[in-house]
């Protein structure tokens, strides 16, 4: 279908009307169960009643006013941020990318503050996703994206992902910080090991480093704690949150500690949107359901039951799906079939899910499902799988 959309996505030919807890109800009528939450986005499902209720409050009052004032909803949003993890300070922005370049501007700015200068480099990891500005694109390298936007932008070197004796060789007096996902979203759902991430910070110490989590996708309960790196029982210096955090309005925070932030001040960094009332009010309402008593608790005890479930249908269907991988309610089919072919077909047999990197289809449920939806998800996915491995691809 072509419109005056400019032509950059792969887009199904499908468009949605309606969305209603874990459902999305197309134009023409038919009903999906969305294990994709518009790419980690829809934490809390769609139309959720107190996000809802909490944005139809300020819609009518204040949208927007700019950051030359305070924003009440932003510096309540900012102190249980801080409050729920490592972090002292936050600056909002209204993205991923966005807020991984912030988090890069401000190691640099850090590495100036203390009397080095000299340091401004960036380390990144192989098979890495973190945006699509000339920076980020610039520490992930991935060709496909950088292809004829001319030369990469210089300031980032690329090392193996997982590979902990690379990275110490790729230090040098230059570096300022390390960036890295602790599950890799779009490079194909692939989690970093407990060790690896405690080696990042202690070799990040040993050479005066910032080590920068990009949790655009992992945090905001996504693995079934707060941020994905307290499942390593370390902390960064300074994070880049989006996705989930504004549960579908868009926002980004570069949250850090108040060490690393000492570069911040008055003029040094800014966004005419960011942090404004509506993004703020709605991601106040996500993080305060996500941090109430069990949530959390319900998030691994359901993502427990889709991983055991998820082992199953790879165990049965060794021929279409090599191994389920990832970590709560973010998890990899590895596909031994083509993966769009697979997203293709989960869609039309009504489950949305999302393609990433290395033959994988992403579940990426919102955060809300039950073990019903589980079912109703394994059931589709058993289905389709089904008619592969008999021969009958359902083309
Ligand atoms: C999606 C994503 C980004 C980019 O976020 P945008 O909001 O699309 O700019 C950056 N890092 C990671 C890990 C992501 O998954």
């Amino acid at each position: 279908m072509n419109t005056a959309v400019m032509p950059t996505y792969g887009r199904a030919d499908i468009a949605f009307e309606k969305g209603e807890g874990v459902y999305l109800i197309s134009t023409d009528g038919r009903r999906f169960l969305d294990f994709g939450s518009g790419i980690a986005v829809n934490a809390l499902g769609h139309s959720h009643p107190k996000l809802v209720k909490a944005l139809q409050d300020q819609v009518g009052t204040l949208w927007h006013t700019s950051n030359l004032y305070h924003i009440p909803q932003q510096t309540a949003l900012a102190e249980l941020l801080c409050k729920t993890s490592f972090a002292d300070l936050v600056f909002f922005g209204n993205s991923g990318a966005e807020a991984v370049e912030g988090c890069i501007k401000l190691a640099r700015k850090y590495q100036s503050a203390i009397g080095h200068p000299e340091k401004w480099r960036v380390i990144a990891c192989s098979g890495s996703f973190h945006g699509r500005s000339f920076a980020t694109l610039s520490a992930s390298k991935n060709a496909k994206h950088l292809d004829g936007f001319g030369p990469e932008t210089d300031g980032f070197d690329q090392v193996p992902f997982g590979n902990l004796n690379e990275l110490r060789n790729a230090t040098g007096g230059e570096t300022a910080a390390i960036v890295v996902e602790p599950i890799q979203g779009e490079g194909g759902i692939r989690p970093a090991d407990i060790e690896y991430l405690k080696g990042l910070r202690a070799t990040a110490d040993e050479f005066g480093l910032l080590l920068i989590f990009d949790e655009v996708q992992t945090g905001m309960g996504r693995t079934g704690k707060l941020w994905a790196h307290e499942w390593a029982g370390i902390e960064p210096d300074a994070m880049a949150v989006a996705k989930g955090l504004g549960g579908g309005m868009p926002i980004g925070a570069i949250m850090a500690t108040e060490n690393a932030a000492q570069g911040m001040t008055p003029g040094t960094h800014g966004s005419t949107y960011g942090g404004n009332y509506l993004s703020t009010t709605a991601a106040l309402a996500v993080l305060e359901e996500v941090t109430s008593d069990g949530f959390l608790d319900r998030v691994q005890e359901v993502s427990a039951y889709l991983l055991q479930k998820g082992e199953e249908i790879v165990a049965k269907y060794p021929d279409v799906f090599q191994e389920v991988r990832g970590k709560g309610l973010m998890l990899g089919f590895v596909c031994k079939v083509t993966n769009l072919d697979m997203w293709n077909k989960l869609r039309d047999a009504g489950l949305l899910t999302v393609p990433a990197d290395d033959n994988v289809v992403r579940f990426l449920p919102p955060l809300i499902i039950e073990k019903s939806h589980v079912d109703e998800a394994i059931g589709i996915l058993d289905q389709v799988a089904g008619a592969w491995e008999h021969g009958d691809d359902g083309a």
